[in-house]
C-alpha cells in the first residue's frame, strides 16, 4: 500500500505521502493537503493517530508497520466532501479522469466561464445518505469508485459556474458549454441523459458500473 517510510525522517515519496494523506482523512483527521508533501501539520496528524492508537507517537508510518496496519483496519468516517475545497475534490479523481477533469476546466475559463467542482468523490455512506433524502435514485455511482483500499478514486465530477450554480437561464450557458467541452474530451455527459444531470461528467460508460463497483470494494 506504501513502498517506504512516511513522516518524519521518512523516505517521503509522494505517492505514499498521498496515500497516507488519504488514510488519515478517511478517519477523520485532518492531513492538511492531499498533496504528496511532508510538513508539520501531517507529521502532527500522524501522531494524533498514533496516540489514539496507543502507539509510540514517532510521526512516522512504515510499510508493514503497525501504525499502517490499524489504520488500514479502522472503520472509515469520511466527512462529506461537499465541504472539500476544490484541490482536494480534483485530488479525489481517478488520476486518469482527473487530467481530463483540469484540461476541461481550463477550456471553460479560456472560455470565460468560472467552474468549480461541487462534488467529486464521495463516500458509499453519503451516497447512501443522498439516496435515502431522494438526492439521487442509485445507493453507487461513478462518484464512489474507490481503489481497492477504500481511498478516493471517482470517475464522475459535478461541475457548476460558481456565479450561477443551477440557477437559470445563466445556469444552462454554462451547462451546455460544459457539456460541449466534456465531450470533446472524451467525457460522457450527464445532460445527455433520459433524467438529465446537468453538471455531471464522467469517465466511463454506464455498462462498466458494475465492474468499477467490484474493483471497488463496495
Ligand atoms: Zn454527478
Amino acid at each position: 500500500m506504501i513502498e517506504a517510510s512516511v513522516g518524519q525522517g521518512g523516505d517521503n515519496r509522494a505517492a505514499d505521502v498521498r496515500t497516507v494523506q488519504w488514510l488519515l482523512l478517511r478517519v477523520g483527521i485532518e492531513p492538511g493537503g492531499i498533496d504528496g508533501i511532508v510538513g508539520p501539520r501531517l507529521i502532527a496528524a500522524i501522531r494524533t493517530v498514533q496516540d489514539r492508537f496507543g502507539i509510540d507517537p514517532d510521526g512516522r508510518i512504515d510499510p508493514g508497520g503497525a501504525t499502517l496496519a490499524r489504520l488500514r483496519a479502522a472503520p472509515a468516517r469520511w466527512a462529506d466532501s461537499n465541504d472539500w475545497p476544490e484541490a482536494r475534490k480534483l485530488a479525489s479523481l481517478h488520476p486518469q479522469f482527473r487530467r481530463q477533469v483540469v484540461t476541461l476546466i481550463d477550456r471553460l475559463r479560456d472560455d470565460g466561464f468560472r467552474p468549480v467542482v461541487v462534488y467529486g468523490w464521495r463516500s458509499v455512506a453519503v451516497q447512501e445518505r443522498l439516496f435515502r433524502a431522494g438526492t439521487s435514485k442509485v445507493t453507487f455511482s461513478f462518484h464512489n469508485a474507490q481503489t481497492p483500499d477504500g481511498l478516493p478514486a471517482a470517475w464522475a465530477a459535478d461541475l457548476v459556474d460558481e456565479r450561477w450554480y443551477w440557477r437559470e437561464p445563466d445556469a444552462h450557458v454554462f451547462f451546455r458549454a460544459l457539456g460541449k467541452a466534456a465531450k470533446a474530451q472524451g467525457l460522457i455527459w450527464g445532460g445527455d441523459w433520459k433524467f438529465r444531470d446537468w453538471a455531471h461528467v464522467q469517465g466511463r460508460p454506464n455498462g462498466d458500473l458494475a465492474a468499477v463497483r467490484r474493483a471497488s470494494g463496495a
